[in-house]
């Protein structure tokens, strides 16, 4: 495809399914300016030997670019399982260094612009001295980690999960390790809907399970977007589309008082459903009901419209907006693929607690990674 064809192409599906998510953004003239960077990017992808892999809440160009599109635990499965030379990982960095963990040095991992800002709330309000203290007080404590964390939490952790299947994990590690306390991390949001669903649905006992939450304050451990999103927003998204299904991201900030609201009869039965975005995928293909309000990062709508047109999706609130992942862009990725950076590496002499970014290599350390793996590995054996 030519450039014009593409700028034409791209300004009518950006039209069609990101003019409301992005107002302003996608003129023709952007479009075209895209257009002309995107087929630069695939013409070097294809010099590289290079897959590249964009998270769900990517902008829509970078959506388009990727040879896949998922959330951070899906595409470090496509990376493996694609087997690529090399992969251009378009998310924050802490993703790319979960796929680095897992397909070792069979592949050379990048992700783009400045790694001391891939950052994420969660990364940040996650304390390691408070962690390693408290292993050190029980040494019976069992940590569930959630995958949206940095290498070293998850080195120090028994479990790895997802926002699929926490609650699976929680019954897993209860069962597994009798009479030692759980410690459910770094999400608080995440942490106490998963404790719910293990308590009521897996017969977990809840005074086995404690919630991690930040005991020195600054970033609360909790995704800092889905936070934003508030306890009154689910029932004016209802009222809003009264024929709608709101499918509902664990992490979200409303996501323990929408369980009181369901309990108590406040919120619909049957119409709210707490979802990965995988989930919200699945959800919305085999679902009866035909128009969706989605609590999550809005880069998901984009997704969830253009695989099915034929549905309505609307975002909960318009402010769901990463800052971390949207600093990804496609002129960071040309620059990637160009210049050969950010490359993230496993190095025995690396700081093990700090990923840290040294003459356009971002270092993780070996030996942390192979724990950080045990702790994914054992959750595969899970699913
Ligand atoms: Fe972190 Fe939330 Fe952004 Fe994901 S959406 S990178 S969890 S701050």
């Amino acid at each position: 495809m030519d450039t014009t064809m593409l700028a034409e192409r791209w300004y009518d599906l950006f039209s069609r399914h990101a003019a409301d998510l992005y107002p302003g953004r996608y003129t023709p003239a952007f479009c075209a300016e895209l257009a002309e960077k995107a087929i630069e990017v695939r013409r070097l992808a294809a010099e590289k030997g290079s897959t590249i892999v964009a998270h769900n809440y990517q902008y829509p160009e970078l959506q388009e670019v990727a040879d896949f599109v998922g959330d951070s635990l899906g595409l470090a499965f496509k990376v493996r399982d694609a087997k690529a030379a090399r992969v251009d990982f378009s998310s924050v960095h802490f993703m790319g260094a979960t796929a680095k963990m897992i397909v070792g040095d069979a592949a050379r991992v990048f992700v783009q612009g400045d790694p001391d800002v891939h950052s994420c709330s969660l990364v940040r309000g996650t304390d390691h001295r408070w962690l390693e203290r408290r292993k050190q007080l029980d040494p019976s404590l069992v940590l569930v980690t959630y995958v949206n964390s940095d290498a070293y939490t998850k080195a120090l952790s028994d479990y790895i999960s997802t926002s699929r299947n926490t609650a699976s994990v929680i019954a897993t590690a209860a069962r597994e390790h009798p009479g030692s306390k759980i410690l459910v991390l770094p999400d608080k949001f995440l942490g106490h809907v998963m404790k719910w669903q293990a308590v009521n649905e897996k017969g977990v006992d809840p005074d086995r399970v404690e919630v991690y939450a930040n005991p020195f304050g600054g970033y609360n451990a909790c995704c800092y977007v889905h936070e934003k999103i508030g306890d009154e927003a689910p029932e004016r998204a209802l009222e809003e589309y009264e024929d709608a299904e709101l499918m509902l991201h664990p992490e979200c900030g409303c996501a323990s008082s929408c369980l009181y609201k369901l309990s108590a009869g406040i919120l619909p039965k049957g119409r709210v459903y707490y979802l990965s975005t995988e989930g919200m995928l699945e959800r919305a293909r085999t679902s009866a009901v035909k128009r969706f309000v989605i609590g999550t990062e809005k880069g998901m709508i984009y997704r969830l419209r253009k695989e099915m047109p034929d549905r309505e999706f609307h975002p909960v609130s318009q402010e769901a907006v990463c800052d971390f992942m949207k600093q990804n862009t496609l002129d960071k990725l040309l620059a990637s693929l160009r210049d050969d950076k950010y490359e993230i590496v496993l190095d025995d002499a690396a700081d093990p607690k700090v990923e840290r970014i040294e003459n356009g290599v971002i270092k993780v350390n070996r030996a942390v990674a192979a724990k950080a793996k045990v702790a994914i590995d054992r959750m595969l054996a899970i699913r």
